[in-house]
């Protein structure tokens, strides 16, 4: 897939008909993948004399120096966003979702709700860095299957394919209370990390937080979980979050806390597409 309208990268031939001007593409059909990956295209990689070797250098005799090889821009480029996303941890089926990839005219029951949100998103990527505008979070609620987690993944990919903003992808329950009780662990490697783990999950400019709210949590968990929006919101991190419970469910957890905090920081969006094999075949999710 041609990746031109969703990057400002232009390391190509502006003349390549394939990747018009970007210098790699989304290759989608790859065994064992997905979500496909990223690959060089062939105006810079073809006749490429470095052969795709880091640091991408090749020996210029008339100079009788090391110079950058035509593909060493592009090269750096797209490592720059496949180590973003890594980094993000994004689950492997949603890694380059985007949102003009999900068919929103197909007709299903509950599909209002996921159009919404979808503008949304769509607004927020947007404005992303525009002076003057504070991103709003999104809580993005609904059941399995409702496309929330797509459609939370799908802004992640943007905001780095465009913008090459640093994300993070966390279950809320995996990825965050499990690692924070690993770090009361003596055995454990995180053993004392407690507050650097907390560090990440502040400091991060974009933060997914999945399946928040999914089980019933102690009131330890809960402190947490409003002790890290609290703080996120202090520092105007942009956070999104998906549940599959309603805001409003929030209220008599950690003294109500964590509900007016929601309120504050994140706008509540409610994915109601009822039906698994719908939304699938709706939004194109295989
Ligand atoms: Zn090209
Ligand atoms: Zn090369």
């Amino acid at each position: 897939m041609n990746l031109k309208n969703l990057t400002p990268i232009r390391e190509g031939s502006p003349t390549c008909k394939i990747c018009e001007g970007v210098g790699f593409l989304l290759e989608e059909n790859v065994k064992n993948s997905s979500s496909g990956v990223l690959v060089l295209c062939s105006c810079v990689g073809e006749s490429c004399p470095c052969g795709g070797k880091a640091p991408y250098m090749v020996y210029d005799e008339s100079q009788n120096k090391m110079l950058p090889c035509v593909c060493h821009d592009a090269r750096i480029e797209l490592g720059g966003i496949e180590f973003l996303v890594r980094k993000a941890g994004i689950p492997p089926r949603y890694k380059y979702r985007t949102l003009d990839r999900m068919d929103l005219n197909v007709d299903a029951p509950g599909k209002d709700g996921f159009v919404i949100a979808h503008n949304w998103a769509h607004d927020l990527i947007r404005d992303w860095g525009k002076e003057g505008i504070k991103p709003e979070g999104l809580y993005l609620w609904g059941g399995t299957g409702s496309g929330k987690t797509l459609l939370a993944c799908a802004i992640l990919n943007e905001l780095i394919l465009r913008y090459g903003t640093e994300c993070k992808y966390a279950k809320i329950n995996r990825d965050f209370l499990s690692t924070i009780r690993d770090s009361y662990q003596k055995e454990s490697e995180l053993h004392g990390m407690e507050q650097t783990i907390k560090k990440q999950f502040t400091d991060v400019e974009v933060l997914v937080l999945d399946d928040f709210g999914a089980n019933k949590e102690s009131d330890w968990a809960n402190s947490q979980l409003y002790d890290l929006i609290d703080s996120r919101y202090e520092e105007e991190k942009l956070t999104i979050l998906t549940s599959n419970i309603s805001p409003v469910e929030w209220k008599d957890k950690a003294e109500g806390r964590i509900f007016s905090r929601l309120m504050e920081m994140a706008h509540p969006l409610h994915l109601d597409c009822p039906d698994y094999r719908l939304i699938h075949s709706v939004y194109k999710v295989e």
